[in-house]
């Protein structure tokens, strides 16, 4: 296998051998067992399963977070001659029915998808028929409830693995802390030996901690830029710089600032950009047209320039992890460069009060449970079953949307809930002709099933929605004289057909309104403290985040090595100090004290949230809660406040500087 692998590297990539990391990963794969690949940003992860792809008999299927990750890598890899493809919402019909094509005859050998397309039936149906080598999971930390940024949809991952019948996985990720790789081994059985862990000290990266009243950052930040600007200048090199901010609106003050102090442009980035400015924006820093971005951490995800001279947090970071994937952006091409930390502690409050507007209710878990009870039907086979829109739940119930899947989540990993399958509640089609065409393309069969459909299906202007009910009572009647041999069910057979039609042009078919099916254990829903333990859950997972934002601080507020702390961090271990950091250049600053918190003394919090009570009597016929009324004054967002336009009363967001916890005793 050894002299195989070496050649396809060279033929296909151009390299003579593997990084540090990257041969025990491959070999593992090409062994047939599954593996993980920890490695920094930049190091070559990805060549850990587009090699083996290129040997291995079938499709290669990589789960990434990201479009624009992913229409990068598969650019990168037709550049390379190897047949890679995505599945996306960018594509246009005829573009997705090649790929699929390419997938099903297998001359595609690495297909890319989101983690959501999975959730979708129809690409399930087809992928459940099509042979997977190796199932390749991108940002893998995100599996873990631990991690900092996980995702619920990926604890589903293992369970897809069953379904597809894939045998063998990859794990990427830059960045997982021991509990992490705990949580990534256990769901995907990978043996210790497999998880490949390679140093995170980057030794070009000097990792400066200058705490910076808020007052004076912006200067000190343009002070920053104009130096880098001027040593390029010398150099006559090009350069480009990020800077980091927590909230939207920051990213557009401090750009407007800094553009009015430095001769260079300054462009903010954010999410709350449209889409195309984005685009347009991250292609001028790409081509140093725009030199320095401000952004939110909206920006840099698959962003891969290898001249990024500094990256310099305004703001504080979310955490280690976060602080370690934003430096990592810098100095890809190993020259020396800056990652300079001009956060105080003043920012703190704010980041603590985004973690307790994550926690649902006791309330509002209780309201679940109630609604699950009470929407229970029975399937074919008796058993319970449950089925749930989530937009409408998450109104409903005053859970926002990341809290109520990951509360969804918990319910199946105790076995309350199993996951089933997921459908859309609607279809709707547009015939490309007249009916009669459509009806001319088949044989009198299936032109009666075809015409049953399209008379059952509800008629607007242009568009026909799928009557699922209707069609069934219409073919129990006799509407489907000659195939009841047939033992699909109507709605199963009315999407082939749909899908059929759809394949050949005749009509344009879409799909709305995703429907999770679950079945129930009603025994174990009825479990007397199920409430409380998943509330606690929540509250546990609280703590955590709570505590994973002072380690974070503590990263930048000890006397030592602050590149060592940060590897070690990871678990590793460097042996000794790196020499260039603030602290090992003697230039630590010890942070100021906390402030005392904020005083609420002499303020008047029952008017502060009058007009919250009154809205939220007048809209729902209820008072609201403690919790509540203190996201209300600390401005955290909960889909209630959408329906009161909370936003617009009075009051709303008028504490966000005051520690949460405060602002809620002060309620009690
Ligand atoms: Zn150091």
């Amino acid at each position: 296998m050894e002299a195989n692998w070496q050649q396809s590297l060279q033929q296909f990539f151009g390299f003579d051998g593997l990084r540090p990391g990257q041969q025990p990963v491959v070999e593992a794969i090409l062994d047939g067992r599954s593996a993980a690949a920890i490695f920094p940003t930049g190091s070559g992860k990805s060549l850990c399963y587009q090699l083996p792809a290129l040997m291995l008999p079938h499709l290669t299927l990589v789960i990434s977070p990201l479009l624009a990750l992913m229409q990068d890598q598969v650019q990168f890899l037709k550049s390379k001659g190897i047949a890679a493809a995505t599945i996306d919402s960018s594509q246009s019909r005829d573009e997705t029915q090649e790929v699929m094509n390419g997938v099903r005859s297998g001359t595609i050998k690495i297909l890319m998808v989101s983690v959501e397309r999975l959730k979708n039936e129809r690409f399930r149906q087809f992928i459940s028929q099509v042979p997977i080598s190796l199932l390749v999971v991108d940002e893998a930390h995100c599996i873990s409830e631990w991690g900092h940024n996980f995702r619920p949809d990926y604890l589903k991952l293992p369970d897809y693995c069953r379904e597809f019948d894939v045998e063998q996985v990859l794990l990427l990720t830059a960045t997982a802390t021991q509990a992490v790789i705990d949580d990534m081994q256990k769901h995907f059985a990978i043996a210790s030996d497999d998880v490949v862990t390679t140093g995170f000290h980057r030794p070009n990266l000097r990792l400066l901690v200058q705490p910076t009243v808020e007052s004076e950052r912006t200067q000190k930040c343009a002070r920053w830029l104009n130096h880098l600007a001027e040593k390029s200048a010398q150099k006559q090199q090009d350069f480009a710089a990020i800077v980091y901010v927590t909230l939207q609106n920051t990213a557009e003050h401090v750009a407007e600032a800094l553009a009015r102090q430095l001769s260079f442009p300054v462009r903010a980035y954010h999410a709350g950009l449209p889409a195309e400015q984005r685009d347009q924006i991250q292609r001028q820093f790409m081509s140093g047209e725009i030199p320095v971005i401000v952004a939110t951490i909206a920006f840099g995800m698959g962003v891969d320039k290898s001249n990024i001279r500094q990256v310099i947090h305004y703001d504080l970071p979310k955490s280690v992890e976060n602080y370690s994937q934003e430096i990592g952006r810098a100095g890809r091409d190993g020259k020396p460069s800056d990652c300079v930390m001009l956060a105080d502690q003043s920012g703190l409050t704010v980041l603590e009060n985004f973690v307790y507007g994550d926690a649902p209710e006791l309330s509002g878990i209780e309201q679940v449970i109630q609604t699950i009870q009470q929407q229970l039907q029975t399937d074919h086979q008796g058993s319970a079953q449950w089925e749930v829109l989530m937009t409408p739940l998450s109104s409903a119930t005053n859970i926002r949307m990341l809290p109520l899947k990951t509360l969804l989540v918990n319910l199946e990993m105790q076995a309350v809930l199993t996951s089933q399958y997921s459908y859309f509640a609607e279809y709707r089609y547009k015939l490309q002709g007249s009916e009669a065409e459509l009806l001319g393309h088949f044989d009198p069969q299936r032109q009666q099933f075809l015409k049953t459909l399209l008379n059952t299906s509800k008629q607007g202007r242009s568009w026909y929605t799928l009557d699922t009910e209707k069609l069934e009572q219409a073919l129990a009647n006799g509407g489907d004289a000659g195939s009841q041999s047939t033992a699909e069910p109507p709605r199963v057979r009315a999407l082939k057909a749909l899908e059929f039609c759809q394949e050949r042009g005749w009509l344009q078919l879409e799909s709305k309104q995703m429907t999770d099916v679950y079945r129930v254990d009603a025994n174990k829903l009825a479990t007397p403290q199920l409430a409380t333990n998943l509330h606690q859950h929540f509250l546990d997972k609280q703590q955590n985040e709570i505590q994973r934002i002072h380690k974070m601080l503590d990263l930048f507020r000890q006397p030592q090595c602050v590149s060592r702390r940060l590897a070690h961090y990871f678990g590793e271990n460097m042996g000794h100090d790196c020499g260039i950091c603030s602290v090992c250049r003697g230039q630590f600053q010890s942070w100021p004290e906390a402030s005392a918190d904020a005083s609420l003394a002499g303020i008047d919090l029952a008017a502060m949230v009058a007009p919250l009570n009154q809205a939220v009597q007048q809209q729902f016929g209820v008072l609201p809660s403690v919790e509540l009324q203190t996201r209300f004054l600390c401005g955290i967002h909960v889909p209630w406040f959408t329906k009161v336009k909370a936003r617009s009363l009075a009051g709303f967001g008028k504490l966000e500087q005051v520690p949460y916890e405060v602002v809620k005793a002060q309620l009690v």
